[in-house]
């Protein structure tokens, strides 16, 4: 059990598009406010996918949530929060390493870091920020979502041009939903080439 009075942690929720992720995140969030501890939840500016101002799952629950850009803005509004919730923490357009440090700093002075992101880039590459994140967290919860070719667990992120597998090429981050990208396992995932 995690109270406020057990000091601070980092929990990682990790897996690729559409495996619940931002779910998880809101359903640990309701129980801190259930368990009235002091939060704030972060999203990142560059997530356009939805309303400024809330997280929101694929699935439709949404919680509200602060708009930010970087690990300053992040900790110049947590104050002595007991709980800090970052959704989508591979999207953030800042310094892979002040986002791990930042995270740190908070877990350090006893705040319970809940942070949620993709593992894996459309290529099937960690992500730097979470890969450390993943190495110092108390606690990592890596979630499945199903693979739209098999059925099987998906575990990558298929982005698709036209159908077509996107070139390894193209940018690391390109902000899309269904259309462009589809949850797939290891055996149906397409190499970017
Ligand atoms: P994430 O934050 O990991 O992208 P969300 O929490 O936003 O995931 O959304 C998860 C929801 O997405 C599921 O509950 C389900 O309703 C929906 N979904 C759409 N496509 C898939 C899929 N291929 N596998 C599993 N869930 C899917
Ligand atoms: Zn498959």
């Amino acid at each position: 059990m995690t109270r406020p009075s057990d000091g601070g942690r980092i929990e990682v929720i990790c897996g690729c598009m559409y495996s619940g992720k931002t779910e998880e995140l809101i359903r640990r969030m309701r129980q801190v406010r259930i368990a009235r501890q002091s939060y704030r939840i972060f999203t990142p500016r560059m997530d356009t996918r939805y309303a400024e101002g809330q997280v929101a799952s694929h699935s439709g629950s949404r919680l509200e949530a602060i708009t930010v850009a970087t690990m300053r803005e992040i900790l110049a509004h947590a104050q002595d929060a007991h709980v800090v919730a970052i959704d989508e923490l591979h999207l953030f357009d800042d310094d892979p390493a002040e986002m791990v440090r930042g995270c740190q700093w908070l877990a350090d002075r006893g705040a319970r870091v809940i942070v949620a992101g993709l593992d894996l880039n459309y290529r099937a590459e960690p992500f730097p920020a979470m890969m450390h994140l993943l190495a110092l967290a108390e606690q990592v919860d890596k979630l499945y979502a199903i693979c739209v070719k098999c059925g099987a667990y998906a575990t990558r992120s298929q982005r698709l041009i036209d159908g077509k597998p996107a070139p390894a090429n193209a940018p690391t981050i390109v902000v899309g939903g269904l259309d462009m990208y589809e949850a797939r396992c290891r055996a149906c995932y397409e190499p970017a080439v």
